[in-house]
């Protein structure tokens, strides 16, 4: 970074853009690791926001897999926001990765994960921005970083196909592991690009596109591909056996500094689900059923909370009630973690998984809403797509989550699915209004939420011959939802039918699309899977533009026997398995689970290495969980007031980020922290005035309780030890009672110039002639303020640095900026334009400025 941009001007570009702490990097328990040194440097580009990707387990479960070799450095970097990207352009900047701060350039690999088909334009925002060419023949030459790819859309991965390398088909732990020592074998035997990738097609689960052709009729119908290589014909994807063994969850998850998607500790429980429902592809393409021992589970949560400090457990699983112990881990950490105020989320839950003592445990922890997903409004329709619910235990479950406290259902529906008629329609209006019935006897009153998406077909399900609904369908669908659900204590919500349409073209399309993933991105296509960012009409013209047959823009039904672009890529799941299902499905015939009854040989497991794991906990060992007795006791308060400084890149935080940051600080050091009573109970902790983004501060305070008496040298030496570069407390004081903030006070700003000089004749003009400063409230209220009333004095140090003390207060006055801007002119208020220093507080009159309540 130092030969590309200084420390200085990256923080003064990062106060240009939304959100600085997507780009800032070095978080708690991310990696540092010494660049020369490593063998191999690998780097995962996640194609979305930071908040988005860091919420990523897989991405996480990689990072921390690579880094615990010595001899590899793994790093991360995501898509950067319009606005980073515009200025990183004008700045004539590589996007640089998070924790070593370097261009892509310079890593050995990027790896990008591939969730799915909306951001693969992001992709190649992120290639551009880091000076790699796109195409993967455009590299064929020089020193280029392999471009790799993995993750669900790998399942075909034809339409970006021509800008990759190779992928990771499956899952990556061990095919990682195995690419990176190979990559070291190749740097030390100075390997060329395609004699590498010639070594590369013998490891199990790795597919390079350039050793496949595609071939076409002369009406441009795909017609199968053809291998280049007679020992390469197909591909495998890879699977972990035993995820205990070979998938280590990570022991310390990094801590972002902003508020991310899923803004918690994630744990797999389980991989695989064999529902067998006929639309999922997750369902088919993760099997078989693997889960991860329950103690070691317990084990691990209790390890990762101490050393991040997060408020919230998430137990993931495709279907986490089906996990053989929920109950017991679920009831096992809710005890443990209780006193701490620890609650415990199961993100996906299905109906028939919904046990009563289930629902007892998560109520215990949270009552924000409760979705269940029939899917489909019919019991036939149901049955097509193996869905096996009756529409009387769907209302069942539901008064009992109204019964026992929630208020809110989400109900998630789809329409389109294979065989739907009007009376399928009719029966989601039918169920919603069932639901909202019984919300209505509860007391209080209940509601539900009601949101509808389209069918997507995807590859590998038996539904890959299935066409998607046309758009005029699904806009006249959307029609009579919004007619017929339109009651109070109902909202209906429904995902973007253009982007579905778009999903449904990438997800079983050719590598022929990558011509209009190209064009589209040229022409401006960005984070399409946001709807507010999405612009159909741009990607219809790039397929115009490209010139390309007709058929590939419609998402029509195919031919059992018509060959299709990911023939040659196989998920284990035996093609006659599918057509089954599909047959099956049209005869509304069941199919049952394989975890519970026999196996329905889809062809996954060889019953040697790999077969369905269930890891059922011991008797004998549920005593070992000790549940710790719950908090409604009387404690002892203790009452501690915190001077602290944020500097460095810190002052690129936020002041909701501070607040995490010292929150999950307190947790990691282990203070006896007092909380809330009540429903929601709070952390005890207050801050005195919150801190502009950009500015640094040597005078920060904060209120906290503890339940237990500490020394001030304990809390001091125990919470810096958690805090992050560029925050510390400098100084403990226990106070009888909670100090009452000042209502009036001075602060002390010194203020230099990055550019430009101050003009004291500003300063001289605007004494003998001053301004009022004006402001407009959030409700269209005008506000005065007699700017000189509010300037206590200002000195200029030299041409470039002043010192200003302000008067402020906590019931509103102008601020700094607001000053500046009318003393000097607008140029001189422009955060990214100067260095702010909060050096003290003083007090208006006397010596105290402090009160005790
Ligand atoms: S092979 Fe049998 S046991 Fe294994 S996932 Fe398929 S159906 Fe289930």
């Amino acid at each position: 970074m130092d030969t590309l941009i200084s420390e200085e001007n990256w923080e003064r570009l990062l106060l240009r853009v939304q959100k600085p702490s997507r780009y800032i990097g070095r978080e708690i328990n991310s990696y540092k690791k010494d660049w020369e040194s490593a063998k191999v440097r690998i780097v995962f580009a996640f194609p979305d926001t930071y908040e988005v990707g860091m919420s990523h387990f897989g991405i996480s479960l990689l990072y921390h897999l690579a880094n615990s070799h010595q001899e590899y450095i793994a790093d991360r970097v995501f898509a950067p926001w319009l606005d980073m990207e515009q200025e990183l352009r004008s700045h004539g900047l590589p996007l640089l990765t998070l924790d070593q701060k370097r261009p892509l350039k310079d890593f050995d690999i990027v790896g990008f994960s591939l969730q799915y088909e909306l951001s693969f334009t992001n992709i190649l925002t992120i290639l551009d921005l880091s000076g790699i060419p796109l195409f993967a023949s455009e590299r064929k030459n020089g020193d280029w970083p392999l471009i790799i790819g993995g993750g669900p859309c790998v399942f075909n991965p034809e339409p970006v196909a021509p800008f990759f390398d190779f992928f990771v088909l499956g899952e990556g732990e061990e095919v990682l592991i195995n690419v990176l020592e190979k990559i070291q074998l190749k740097k030390e035997n100075k390997l060329g690009r395609k004699e590498f990738l010639e070594e590369l097609r013998h490891i199990p689960g790795i597919y390079i596109p350039e050793f496949f052709e595609d071939t076409y009729d002369q009406n441009g119908v795909f017609k199968g591909v053809k291998p280049v290589f007679d020992d390469y014909e197909a591909v495998e994807k890879a699977v972990v056996s035993d995820l205990d063994e070979k998938s280590p969850l990570p022991a310390k998850p990094i801590v972002p500094y902003m508020k991310i998607v899923h803004d918690r500790l994630s744990i797999e429980i389980a991989r695989g689900c064999t529902r067998g429902c006929r639309f999922c592809q997750a369902g088919m393409i993760y099997r078989p059923v693997r889960e991860r021992d329950p103690y070691r589970v317990m084990d691990l949560a209790d390890r990762a909370l101490h050393c991040t400090g997060f408020e919230e457990i998430s137990l993931l699983s495709l279907s986490s009630g089906d996990y053989t112990n929920i109950e017991f881990v679920l009831s096992s950490l809710m005890a443990k973690h209780r006193e701490e105020q620890v609650s415990i989320a199961l993100p996906s839950l299905r109906i028939g998984t919904l046990s009563s003592t289930l629902i007892e445990e998560i109520k215990k922890v949270r009552k924000t809403g409760f979705t269940l997903a029939p899917e489909a409004g019919s019991e036939r329709l149901r049955r097509v797509i193996n869905k096996d619910i009756s529409t009387d235990e769907l209302l069942e479950i539901s008064s009992y989550i109204y019964e026992n406290g929630w208020q809110l259902i989400k109900l998630y529906f789809m329409m389109g699915l294979p065989t739907e008629t009007n009376e399928d329609l009719e029966a989601i209006v039918d169920v919603c209004f069932k639901v909202w019935s019984i919300a209505g006897k509860a007391r209080p009153k209940g509601k539900v939420n009601v949101s509808v998406s389209t069918f997507v077909p995807k590859p590998h399900t038996p539904f890959q011959w299935c066409k998607q609904i046309s758009l005029e369908q699904i806009y006249r669908n959307l029609d009579f939802f919004k007619k017929r659900l339109n009651k109070k204590g109902m909202q209906l919500k429904w995902h973007n039918p253009p982007q579905s349409f778009m999903e449904a073209i990438l997800s079983r399309g050719d590598r022929r699309l990558a011509r209009v993933i190209f064009t589209a991105w040229k022409m401006g296509a960005r984070f399409d899977g946001w709807t507010e960012h999405f612009k159909f009409d741009l990607w219809k013209e790039a397929f115009k533009s490209s010139k390309l047959p007709e058929h590939l823009w419609n998402a029509s039904k195919k031919d059992l026997d018509e060959p299709l672009p990911w023939d040659h890529l196989h998920s284990k799941i035996e093609k006659d398995f599918l057509v089954k299902e599909y047959k099956k499905a049209l005869s509304g015939e069941y199919t049952s689970d394989c975890r519970w009854h026999k196996c329905l040989k889809c062809g996954v497991c060889d019953f040697k290495n790999i077969e369905p794991v269930l890891k059922k906990a011991e008797p004998d060992q549920y005593s070992q969980v000790k549940s710790l007795p719950n908090n409604d006791k009387n404690v002892d308060s203790f009452f501690y007031r915190l001077k602290f400084k944020k500097t460095g890149t810190s002052k690129l935080l936020s002041h909701l980020e501070l607040v995490g940051v010292f929150t999950r600080a307190i947790r990691r050091a282990r203070l006896p922290i007092a909380f809330s009573r009540g429903y929601n109970p709070h952390m005890k902790i207050s801050f005195w005035h919150a801190l502009p983004v950009g500015f640094e501060s040597k005078s920060e305070y904060l209120n906290m309780t503890l339940e237990e008496k500490l020394s001030c040298e304990e809390i001091l030496r125990n919470l810096n030890k958690e805090l992050p570069c560029g925050i510390e407390v400098l100084q403990a004081e226990n106070t009888k009672k909670l100090v009452r903030w000042p209502e009036e006070f001075i602060v002390v700003y010194n203020v230099r110039l990055f550019d430009g000089i101050w003009q004291e004749e500003s300063w001289d003009k605007f004494k003998a002639n001053p301004r009022h400063i004006e402001r407009t409230t959030k409700k269209g209220k005008k506000r005065t303020f007699d700017t000189m009333k509010y300037i206590n004095s200002l000195v200029f140090h030299d041409e470039k640095t002043l010192y200003i003390n302000l008067k402020q207060s906590m019931t509103g006055c102008p601020s700094l900026l607001e000053i500046l801007g009318a003393i000097f002119g607008p140029a001189y208020a422009t955060p990214w334009r100067i260095s702010v220093v909060k050096l003290d507080i003083l007090p208006v009159t006397g010596d105290n400025l402090w009160q005790q309540n």
